[in-house]
C-alpha cells in the first residue's frame, strides 16, 4: 500500500487525502491546527464554491452541508453611478446550478473528523524543513497543501506566471447575521467602485447557522485600503458598514441591522497573487510536490482559490490513482501540475485581469449585460469555469465580434 503525507489539513490537503484513504491508500496529514482551534479561530475565507468544484465534494461524499447551507442562485453586478446617487451599471443573472459556501470553520473540523474515521493519520505540528525529510524518507510522495503557510515558500515563485510581486487588494471579511435579503433570488451581489475597489456579499453556512459574507477589496492605499486602525470587532463591523454607506448605498440599506456573527467572523489582510514551480526539493535532494494556495495563490476578487483547490486536488487524486505502482518522480510531479495548470492559467488570467483597471472593451462587456440577458447570464456562470471567458473577456476584437453577433441575434 502506498504511503503518501499531505501538509495541510484545509480544502486541497484533506479533500485529497480523503479520497486516497477511500481508495486503499495510507494516508497523514500533518495539520498546525486541531479540529477545535480551527473551530474556535479566525474566519480566513468567504469560501464561495460553484458547482463544479461542489461535484468534487459530492463525489467523495463530503457535502455534509447540501441541504443546510443557503444556496447562492446568481450574480448580480453593480458600478455606481460616478456623477450622483444610483447605479451606472446594474444586471443579474442566474448560475445554472447554485454555488454555496460553507465557513471552513465548519468544514474543516468535520473533515478532520471523517479523514481519522477513515483510518488517516492526523499528525497535528507546524511542518518545517526537517519534518518534510522525515517524511520524504518514509513516504512515497510528500505533497504540501499548506495554504499560506510560510512552508509553501520552499516552492519556487515562478515569476512568468506570477505578474505582480505586490498585493493588488486591502482585504477584509465580515460575517455577519440579520442582513435583508437580496430580492428576486439570492446571488453573490459583485458591486465594483471604480479606483476603490470591490465589494461583494453572498449567503452562506456558518457556525451558527445562515449568514451573509461581506467581502472587501480595496485598491492600496485607496479609500477602502482601511483597516489598518480598527482594532475591535465592533470597530470592524462599523467600518464594514461605514463603507457601504459611503460608496454603495443600496448595500447599505441592506444592512441596517446586521451584527457580526461572533468575534472571530471578521478578518484583514493582504497577500500578493503568487504561482510557485510545483516542485520543491528539500536540502537532502529529496522532492516534495506542491498544491493548492501553496503553488496557485489567487487574490479572492474572483472567488476562486477554493475552486482551485478542489479541482486540483482532484486533479492529483487522479494522477495518484493512475501511477499506480511507479514512482512519483518529479517528471510525474510536474507532469500532474501541468495538467491542473491546462485549466487553472485562465483562472489565473481571468483572475489577475480583474485587479486592474478594467479596459474600456471590458468595461462595454460588463455594460452590455445589462441589455443582454444571454450575456449576464453567460459571465455568471463563467465563475464556474473560467475558461469560458476566452478570448472574448480578454482580446478586443474577439469581444467585439461576440457583442455583434449578439445583439444581431
Ligand atoms: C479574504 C478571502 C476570501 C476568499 N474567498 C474565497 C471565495 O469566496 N471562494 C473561493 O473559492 N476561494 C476563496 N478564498 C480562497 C480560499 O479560501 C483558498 O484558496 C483555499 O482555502 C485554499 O485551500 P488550500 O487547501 O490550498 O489551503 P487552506 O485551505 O488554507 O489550508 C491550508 C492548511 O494548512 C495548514 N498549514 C499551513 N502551514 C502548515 C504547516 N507548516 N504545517 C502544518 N499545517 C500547516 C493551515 O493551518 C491550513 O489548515 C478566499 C481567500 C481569502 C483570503
Amino acid at each position: 500500500m502506498k504511503r503518501i503525507t499531505i501538509v495541510g489539513g484545509g480544502q486541497s490537503g484533506l479533500q485529497l487525502g480523503i479520497g486516497l484513504l477511500q481508495k486503499g491508500y495510507d494516508v497523514k496529514v500533518i495539520q498546525d491546527r486541531t479540529p477545535d482551534q480551527i473551530a474556535e479561530g479566525r474566519v480566513l475565507s468567504s469560501q464561495c464554491q460553484f458547482d463544479a468544484a461542489l461535484d468534487h465534494e459530492r463525489a467523495l461524499g463530503l457535502n455534509y452541508w447540501e441541504e443546510d447551507c443557503p444556496p447562492v442562485e446568481g450574480i448580480s453586478f453593480s458600478v455606481p453611478n460616478p456623477e450622483g446617487p444610483g447605479k451606472a451599471v446594474d444586471w443579474a443573472a442566474k448560475l445554472d446550478a447554485k454555488a454555496q459556501s460553507v465557513d471552513q470553520r465548519v468544514k474543516m473540523p468535520r473533515w478532520l473528523a471523517e479523514f481519522e474515521r477513515l483510518g488517516g493519520r492526523l499528525d497535528i505540528a507546524l511542518a518545517d524543513i526537517p519534518m518534510l525529510e522525515t517524511e520524504a524518507r518514509t513516504a512515497d510522495l510528500v505533497i504540501v497543501a499548506s495554504g499560506k503557510g510560510d512552508i509553501g515558500k520552499l516552492f519556487e515563485r515562478d515569476a512568468a506566471r506570477s505578474p505582480f510581486d505586490a498585493p493588488q487588494r486591502a482585504l477584509a471579511l465580515t460575517y455577519v447575521h440579520g442582513m435583508t435579503p437580496r430580492e428576486n433570488h439570492s446571488a453573490v451581489n459583485f458591486n465594483l467602485i471604480p479606483g476603490v475597489g470591490e465589494y461583494f456579499v453572498f449567503p452562506a453556512l456558518t457556525k451558527s447557522g445562515p449568514c451573509e459574507i461581506m467581502v472587501f477589496e480595496g485598491v492600496p492605499n485607496g479609500p477602502m485600503d482601511c483597516w489598518r486602525d480598527v482594532k475591535t470587532p465592533a470597530e470592524h463591523l462599523a467600518k464594514s458598514k461605514e463603507i457601504l454607506d459611503t460608496f454603495v448605498p443600496w448595500e447599505a440599506d441592506r444592512c441596517r441591522t446586521i451584527e457580526l456573527t461572533d468575534d472571530n467572523g471578521i478578518l484583514a489582510g493582504r497577500f500578493p497573487p503568487t504561482v510557485r514551480k510545483p516542485v520543491g526539493t528539500l536540502p537532502s535532494g529529496a522532492k516534495v510536490m506542491g498544491l493548492g494556495d501553496a503553488v496557485c495563490l489567487n487574490d479572492p476578487i474572483t472567488g476562486q482559490g477554493a475552486n482551485n483547490a478542489a479541482k486540483a486536488a482532484a486533479v492529483y487524486l487522479d494522477a495518484i490513482v493512475a501511477r499506480g505502482d511507479a514512482a512519483f518522480d518529479e517528471a510525474w510531479m510536474t507532469t500532474t501540475f501541468e495538467r491542473f495548470w491546462d485549466y487553472a492559467q485562465w483562472v489565473v488570467q481571468w483572475t489577475n485581469m480583474m485587479l486592474l483597471p478594467p479596459p474600456p472593451f471590458v468595461l462595454n462587456i460588463m455594460g452590455s449585460a445589462q441589455v443582454l440577458p444571454g450575456l449576464a447570464s453567460r459571465i455568471a456562470n463563467g465563475f464556474d469555469d473560467p475558461r469560458d471567458f476566452f478570448p472574448w473577456f480578454a482580446d478586443p476584437s474577439a469581444a467585439e465580434d461576440y457583442l455583434t453577433s449578439l445583439q444581431a441575434a
